[in-house]
């Protein structure tokens, strides 16, 4: 049957038999990727592409320590975790002994949103309250209760009545200071307690990737955490895109901002493809919700889940990654600066680790997003797939496997300066 799919057909037949417009495609022509390679990905018609943009792949693309570890696992047994199995368990220790006292506590999901939601579920269970506070522009997942905390999927007017923003931490480093941040977590809170509510949680992306890929201050995310506390909630860190190194040379994003949250939750590249997700907290914060459910979910925590999990870790402590990713990421940064002086179109660069954003101007009649738009596309012309992001799609979002090294960056750096000539052409 595969065989009989012929390319042209099949963007026809996915809007035909899955619907278009809930799930758009990347890029002006579809591409249909048939294998991946390291930071490589191949496309049917034989085209190689430069992989400048997926996280979940940090190791590189068909790792063959995940291949291998996920598939003897298979082999032997899957199954649920209400039977006792020694490589989840070692998995939780080994993802805490990465983690700050007194984190001592993980709870597996199968994505990132899921690890989010029984994130809120438990803050709200220990807090009592049952608002939120969540940065403008923030993602957070795809079900109805974080649709309601991911203010960059709002539809215009719309703001749940439980949910507060702050203002995310755009401008230079020595405006975002600790108490700029806990002063905007309080007029959020006064905000909520005006209409009758109180925060369970403040939560943020630890990179502030939809909000635009920002340089944010350790103090700044010091300021959040005390907000947090003095409004009488919990602070979360989300590192579902931060996190498993790609903000080098640290594991852990927040760990550079040197904050201990409440909560931290993690997903994408935790299983580099197989589903697995995950929240780390102190047990009386999960005991509180252990006093009036339990918490199962039939495929988090399985057997195979732990495998490719053990698999990540394992890549990413052999092969130094995490450190390899600070130094490519700023190689790549420091190009991009070079490019932008030259460059009308590009803009501010920022990022951390192995992770860049470029802000993209618009020209003449074309607006910033427009412009974006029409450099993704020449990108995949030059053989690059890369990314967009922020509150107006203006950023060119570089977030690449951590594999990447120096040739790579030389590589998309040209590749980047021949897809600017085309938009000019
Ligand atoms: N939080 C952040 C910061 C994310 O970037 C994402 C995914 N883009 C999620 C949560 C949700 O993760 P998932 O898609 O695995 O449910």
């Amino acid at each position: 049957l595969t065989a009989a799919i012929s390319p042209d057909s099949l963007p026809t037949r996915r809007a035909q038999a899955m619907g278009g417009k809930l799930a758009p495609l990347f890029y002006r022509r579809p591409l249909e990727i048939v294998r991946g390679e390291g930071p490589w990905l191949h496309a049917r018609d034989g085209a190689r592409y430069l992989d400048a943009y997926n996280n979940v792949a940090v190791i590189g693309h068909t790792h063959p320590a995940v291949t291998q570890a996920v598939s003897s696992q298979l082999a032997q047994l899957n199954t649920h975790s209400r039977y006792l199995h020694a490589g989840i368990v070692e998995l939780s220790e080994r993802i805490l002994a990465t983690m700050p006292a007194p984190l001592d506590t993980v709870l597996f999901t199968t994505s990132g949103t899921e690890a989010n939601e029984l994130a809120w579920r438990l803050a709200t269970e220990y807090t009592g309250a049952g608002a939120a506070v969540i940065a403008e522009h923030a993602y957070h997942g795809a079900s109805k209760w974080m649709a309601d905390l991911s203010s960059n999927e709002w539809p215009a007017g719309y703001r749940p009545a439980h949910v507060a923003t702050f203002e995310a931490p755009h401008g230079p480093a020595h405006e975002l200071t600790e108490i700029v941040a806990a002063e905007r977590i309080h007029r959020a809170d006064e905000t909520l307690r005006a209409a009758g509510e109180r925060p369970a949680l403040v939560l943020a992306d630890s990179q502030f990737t939809s909000e635009g890929i920002l340089d944010v201050p350790g103090e700044f995310v010091a300021g959040l955490v005390t907000g947090a506390h003095t409004a009488g909630a919990l602070y979360l860190a989300d590192e579902v895109q931060s996190g498993y190194g790609r903000s080098g040379p640290r594991l852990w994003r927040f760990l550079l901002a040197g904050v201990t949250p409440d909560l931290v939750t993690l997903g994408k590249p935790m299983g580099a493809g197989y589903p697995i997700g995950a929240v780390v907290t102190r047990r009386e914060i999960a005991d509180a919700l252990a006093g009036s459910y339990e918490y199962f979910s039939t495929f988090a925590a399985t057997p195979a889940a732990a495998a490719a999990g053990h698999a990540v870790l394992d890549v990413l402590s052999l092969t130094g990654l995490p450190a390899r990713a600070a130094a490519t990421g700023t190689a790549l940064r420091e190009g991009l600066r070079a490019l932008a002086a030259e460059e009308p179109l590009l803009g501010e660069v920022r990022g951390t680790g192995l992770l860049a954003g470029i802000d993209v101007r618009g020209s003449g009649a074309s607006t910033s997003r427009e412009v974006t738009r029409a450099l993704l596309s020449e990108l995949v012309g030059q053989g690059v797939l890369a990314g967009s992001t922020g509150p107006r799609g203006d950023v060119l979002k570089v977030r690449p496997p951590l594999v990447w090294e120096d040739k790579h960056v030389s590589q998309f750096l040209e590749r980047l300066r021949r897809a600017l000539a085309q938009l000019r052409a």
